[in-house]
């Protein structure tokens, strides 16, 4: 696979970098000096404080929310980076209201930090449409062409703006493309065929198929079991009430496209224009250019 070349112009990447750095030193300084000792003492337009409330009330990632408090009160925001692993459902709300939170710094911000919104801005709709694309299991050539390109656009903004690019980076922006594509090829099927999605609801359906079954038979017991209840008896027009599962359900929400009040994107549109305004916006404009011609512009 040839490697995608990106020339990276250094000072404006520098630029990107510094501000968010001085932004991070200024949080911990104003952290410092106030001394907070919890998360409770941190003011309400506190930008933190702002975050985790649209976690909990607009985005229903109360995990995520509380992981972040405890993490605050453990470390007072200065110690070890925030890490969380995210679960199937935590993944398909964030996807789902990632622009709420994107607004919510961007209203906080100035400069080159509401410059490094729009970026993230489109960088999070990228991802969000990739997970679409990969996490199907009926997908059609044209759609895995879209896949292509998606993950392209992905891995060069994450070149252009990021500071770094992990592994994951570029497995979505080389190696799921290439998967999704000799899956296609040699099922007729998508990536969702390999989906880790709904583990733990199959352990208890493989624990109940396994309550009336002889030992020495177990497994191929609960293989028929299976078989019967899932294809057999469906096929035949019963055990159709089955919950329907999250690999089932979409990551682009409803709203997105059928909607008048809301843009592709999931933010609230513009009545007249058709698109929200970060959509809109003259940034995202300069964003897309940039990131089809793979470099930086310096009017940035
Ligand atoms: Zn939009």
């Amino acid at each position: 696979m040839a490697p995608v070349e990106i020339k990276l112009r250094m000072p404006v990447l520098e630029k990107i970098r510094f501000a968010r750095k001085i932004r991070l030193v200024e949080n911990r300084l104003k952290v410092a000096t106030n001394s907070f000792s919890s998360f409770s003492g941190l003011p309400n337009n506190c930008a933190l404080v702002k975050y985790v409330e649209a976690l909990w009330s607009k985005c229903n990632l109360s995990r995520l929310a509380n992981k972040i408090v405890r993490w605050f009160s453990d470390t007072k925001g200065s110690g070890k980076e925030f890490d969380y692993r995210f679960t199937g459902r935590d993944s398909r709300f964030f996807l789902y209201n990632f622009m709420y939170l994107i607004d919510l710094l961007d209203s906080d911000s100035q400069g080159l930090e509401k410059n490094y919104c729009h970026v993230q801005a489109f960088i999070c709709l990228c991802l969000r449409d990739i997970v679409s694309y990969f996490s199907r299991l009926e997908i059609s050539d044209e759609e895995v062409g879209k896949l292509k390109a998606l993950c392209l656009d992905y891995f060069r903004a994450n070149c252009l703006y990021q500071a770094k690019v992990n592994p994951t980076v570029w497995t979505i922006g080389h190696v799921v493309p290439a998967h999704t594509l000799d899956m296609k090829k040699k099922y007729g099927l998508g990536l969702g065929l390999n989906s880790m999605e709904g583990r733990e609801a199959k352990h208890i359906a493989i624990a109940k198929y396994s309550t009336n079954t002889n030992y020495h038979k177990r497994w191929e017991q609960i293989f028929l079991h299976e078989f019967v209840s899932l294809i057999w008896l469906r096929g035949r027009g019963y055990n159709l009430d089955y919950e329907k599962t999250s690999c089932s359900s979409s990551y682009i929400p409803k709203h997105c496209t059928n909607s008048d009040l809301f843009c592709y994107c999931g933010f609230v549109k513009n009545s007249t224009e058709g698109i929200c305004r970060f959509c809109r916006h003259n940034k995202r404009q300069q964003t897309q250019a940039e990131v089809k011609a793979g470099k930086l512009t310096s009017t940035r």
